[in-house]
Formats: C-alpha cells, sequence, structure tokens
C-alpha cells in the first residue's frame, strides 16, 4: 500500500514550525497541494496585494519544498466549495491515504474543511487537522462559569496563565522526503482578476520565511525594547511590521512569542515594557480568532452586541468616497486612508482614528469600512480586521462604553506631532507648519492648495454619535 500523505496548504506558507507539514512528514512521503479559488477570495473581499503577496510567498515555499523533496501541486478551482472534490481527486490520482491540514477559523472556512473531512471519512482515508494559526485551541479558554471571554483584559489573564504552565513549542522543519515521482506545478505570477502589486507594495513587503525573519531579527534587536514608547507614532518604523507574515502564515505566533520572550529573558508578562506590550499584541490577535469561533456571527457580519444591531448607520456615499479616497479634509485621516491605497498597510494607531472617524463622525456602518480595507489590506484578516472595526465602531468586545469617540485632530496632535506622517501622504500640505498642519486653517491660506474643507464638524458629529449609542441604551 503506499504511503504518500497531502499536505494541503492555504494560510501556513512556511516550512519551519508547521504543525500539518510537520505530522504529515512523519506518517510518509508528502505532496503539498493548494487549491486556488478566486471567486470565493473575490467574494470575501481579500485585497490583490494580499493574493500577489500569498503568490509571491508560495514560490519561495517551492524552492524550499524542492530542497526537501516534496512536490507542490497547484489546483485551478473557482471556490471554496470545490475544494472536496478537487482534493479527493488527486488523492486518487497519486494513491495518497490521507490528508493534513491546518485549521482556519472563518465559518466559511471551517465549512469547506469539514466538507473536505468528510469526502476523505468516505472514502475511508484519514483527515489530520492542527491548532496551529493560534497558540491555544480557540474555545479553550474560558470564565470560571465556562463561557468564553468577552473582553481582552480577562482573556489575556488567562492566555498568561497558560503561559506560564508551558510556553507552546516551535516545530523544526521536515528532513527530506523519499521522492514521490510527482511533478510539481509552475505557481502562477497573477491570478485573473486581481491585479498585480505595484513596486513600491512589492519592494515593502518582501515575501518568503527568509524575509519574515529577517525583519523579525531586526525588529526584536532593534525595536521591541522600545515598542512601548514608539508604537503609536506613525512616522516611525516602530512596530515589527508582522502582521502581513502572521496573515499568510509565513510566519507562525510561535515565533514571534518565542523571538520576544528570547529578547526578554524568558519572561513574558514582567521584564522589560516593550517585550510585555508587543507580546500582549501578539495575544490580541489570538483574542480576535477565539471570538471568530466562539461567537460565530461576527464571521456573518453581524454585530458582536447584537443590542448594537439597532444603530440608524447614515447613508452617505459621498462622505463613504472621501473616507475612501483620504479626501474628508481631517489630514491625519486622509495621511492614514493614503498609505492604505498606497501601500497596501495601515498602522494600527491610525487604523483606529480612521475607523472612528468614519463610524462615529460619520455614523457609517462599521460593515462599510471593514470591507474596504479587506479591499486593500496586504494583512487583511477577518477575525483581527473584525474585531478591530467593532471596537471602533463600540458594537464589539471594547470594555468602554458607547462614549469612546477620539478625536482625530487631537489624537494627530499627539502621535504626530510634527505632522511628518502627514506630509508624507499629503504633500499638499507640506508646507504648513507643525501647528497648522493637524487643522488647516480655513480661508485665503488654503486658497492656493488643493485640500478639501472638513467634510463634517467634529465637535457637533460626536455629540450625534453620543446621542445615536445612548438613545440604543434607552430603547433597550
Ligand atoms: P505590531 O504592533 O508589531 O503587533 C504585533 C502583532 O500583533 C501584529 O502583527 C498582529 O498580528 C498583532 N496585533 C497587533 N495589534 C492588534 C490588534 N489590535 N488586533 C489584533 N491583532 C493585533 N490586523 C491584522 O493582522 N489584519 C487586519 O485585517 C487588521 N485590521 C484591523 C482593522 C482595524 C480597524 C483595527 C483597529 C486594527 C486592525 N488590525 C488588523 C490590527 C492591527 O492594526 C495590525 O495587526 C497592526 O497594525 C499590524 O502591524 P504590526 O505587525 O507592525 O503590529
Amino acid at each position: 500500500m503506499s504511503n504518500t500523505q497531502l499536505y494541503w496548504l492555504r494560510n501556513d506558507l512556511r516550512i519551519h514550525d508547521n504543525h500539518a507539514l510537520w505530522h504529515a512528514c512523519q506518517k510518509g512521503s508528502v505532496i503539498a497541494a493548494c487549491v486556488l479559488t478566486p471567486d470565493t477570495w473575490h467574494e470575501h473581499d481579500d485585497a490583490p496585494v494580499k493574493i500577489d503577496f500569498w503568490l509571491r510567498s508560495l514560490r519561495i515555499l517551492k524552492d524550499s519544498f524542492d530542497n526537501l523533496g516534496i512536490p507542490l501541486r497547484v489546483i485551478q478551482a473557482k471556490r471554496f466549495s470545490d475544494s472536496a472534490q478537487a482534493l479527493m481527486d488527486l488523492a486518487e490520482e497519486t494513491d495518497a491515504q490521507g490528508i493534513f491540514f491546518n485549521d482556519e477559523y472563518g465559518i466559511h472556512e471551517q465549512d469547506r474543511d469539514n466538507a473536505v473531512a468528510e469526502a476523505f471519512a468516505a472514502a475511508s482515508l484519514t483527515c489530520h487537522r492542527y491548532a496551529d494559526q493560534v497558540l491555544f485551541m480557540p474555545g479553550s479558554l474560558r470564565t470560571q462559569e465556562g463561557t468564553m471571554y468577552k473582553v481582552f483584559s480577562q482573556f489575556r489573564k488567562q492566555a498568561n496563565q497558560r503561559l506560564h504552565d508551558r510556553l507552546p513549542d516551535c516545530l523544526p522543519a521536515p528532513g527530506k522526503q523519499t521522492m514521490t515521482g510527482v511533478a510539481s506545478d509552475a505557481v502562477p505570477e497573477s491570478i485573473p482578476g486581481f491585479a498585480s502589486a505595484t513596486r513600491v507594495q512589492q519592494d515593502s513587503w518582501p515575501a518568503g520565511e527568509q524575509a519574515a525573519h529577517e525583519r523579525l531579527k531586526l525588529f526584536s534587536d532593534d525595536i521591541l525594547f522600545d515598542y512601548k514608547d514608539l508604537r503609536d507614532q506613525p512616522a516611525v518604523d516602530g512596530t515589527s511590521r508582522m502582521s502581513t507574515y502572521l496573515t499568510s502564515g509565513v510566519l507562525s505566533a510561535r515565533q514571534c512569542l518565542h523571538a520576544a520572550v528570547a529578547a526578554n529573558q524568558g519572561e513574558f508578562d514582567s521584564g522589560n515594557p516593550g517585550a510585555v506590550a508587543w507580546i500582549s499584541e501578539v495575544l490580541w490577535r489570538e483574542f480576535y480568532k477565539h471570538i471568530l469561533v466562539c461567537y460565530p456571527r461576527v464571521s456573518r457580519s453581524r454585530a458582536f452586541r447584537p443590542e448594537t444591531e439597532a444603530v440608524p448607520w447614515r447613508n452617505d456615499p459621498e462622505g463613504l468616497e472621501a473616507w475612501q479616497q483620504g479626501r474628508t479634509g481631517i489630514p491625519i485621516v486622509d495621511a492614514a486612508m493614503r498609505q492604505l491605497l498606497a501601500t497596501g498597510w495601515m498602522h494600527n494607531r491610525l487604523r483606529m482614528i480612521s475607523a472612528m472617524f468614519l463610524t462615529k463622525n460619520l455614523l457609517i456602518d462599521w460593515r462599510e469600512g471593514e470591507s474596504w480595507f479587506m479591499r486593500h489590506l496586504i494583512d487583511g484578516d477577518l477575525a483581527s480586521n473584525n474585531g478591530g472595526w467593532q471596537w471602533s465602531a463600540s458594537t464589539g468586545t471594547d470594555s468602554a462604553p458607547y462614549f469612546r469617540v477620539f478625536n482625530p485632530v487631537t489624537q494627530s496632535q499627539r502621535f504626530d506631532p510634527e505632522g511628518e506622517f502627514i506630509r508624507t501622504w499629503i504633500p499638499e500640505l507640506r508646507d504648513l507648519d507643525a501647528k497648522q498642519i493637524h487643522q488647516p486653517p480655513a480661508g485665503d491660506l488654503l486658497g492656493s492648495i488643493d485640500y478639501p474643507r472638513p467634510i463634517v464638524d467634529l465637535g457637533e458629529s460626536r455629540k450625534r454619535a453620543i446621542a445615536t449609542f445612548k438613545s440604543l441604551g434607552e430603547q433597550s
């Protein structure tokens, strides 16, 4: 009997610390397979820049597979629902005995994976699944009452407790395989319907495991200890930029954790404040993945806090477009939105500022913003994006009540005091001084500058948002 096993790769594009790949290789000769499903990617709003990064990383991964003697089959399909048949066909063609994959947590991903597991079971083939994207099995961290945590600080406390008990290990890369005789497919340069990334985007995000590890090393050697002070300043290279690698699985959360713990002399919730703060951010990612599994309604575009489904969001196509294109007249918001369009990435502080501006000042439905971000982010991730949007819109897991409304001008003065970030992305404001740049004065000064006046009064719109959310409480 053949001892061939399929390893089905998705967002886990690495050979190191990859549970499904490692275990498949322990079991027999491995054929790696990926199924391209562009129709579903479109429906999920996956950004062209994200698909481009995924393909670039896959090409590099194929080189690593070549060195390990693992062939890579690239199956052209359309939708997630084609996966089961496509993989069963491959199993039959190659006489594979089973399939190995790492779990993914959106409801469509779970439906797809369950269908594959069922098809393999029905054919008396084995199916092995691993919780590899996360540090802990989603749903395994619970309150004393047995419910899932709704507030991050409490989740983090238990996560830290678990890490004290045992730090999850990183697996090595598998060894060289016995040849299967199966030939590899070429990885396409692009996928129809998804434009290639620009040169700037590709240069900003070098693909592949080695590039990810180089950046992680640079970050943990040179930036980590200052992270607490630098992380909120968008003009400074003060965060890890690991999200792109984590989203495509070019790097694992365990590898991030180990790098930070090693730099912090074995500690994760004490020691250097920068390292502690960064590990806490990695746990935010974890928290939102657990939320996705334990509250599947968020995967269906429903509010985490059901009572906020009643918010009367405004229909304002012009306001939405101004926000999307970076022409709201609020410089920090516009600079952020232009950074997103140009690079496919946005700094976390700016994601919060621009999301709050859309959902509070413009009172536009968070789902509009969530989908715009997904369509442009290189690190677009359902759990973190939805979590971030719902947190900002006060429909989500935030422990603070509805009145958390950032003032974008104050935020700008605080986190981009010299206006350096604004000048980078809004060159038309480059000559304004550090005082004026956050809120350009109306009138003559702007006469010669092609920059819009604010599309909304910040004070009035803040009051409107608060009154709107307050009325929900009165209704319930
Ligand atoms: P660092 O500050 O270096 O943090 C390290 C890692 O921790 C990140 O790579 C990320 O994996 C995780 N992390 C940090 N902050 C958060 C957070 N608030 N929530 C969840 N995980 C976090 N992150 C995504 O990966 N994909 C998204 O689609 C996404 N959409 C967002 C939308 C909104 C509205 C908001 C407010 C946040 C969103 N985030 C998202 C979270 C965060 O903005 C990014 O993870 C972060 O900016 C990535 O930069 P970094 O890798 O340099 O982060």
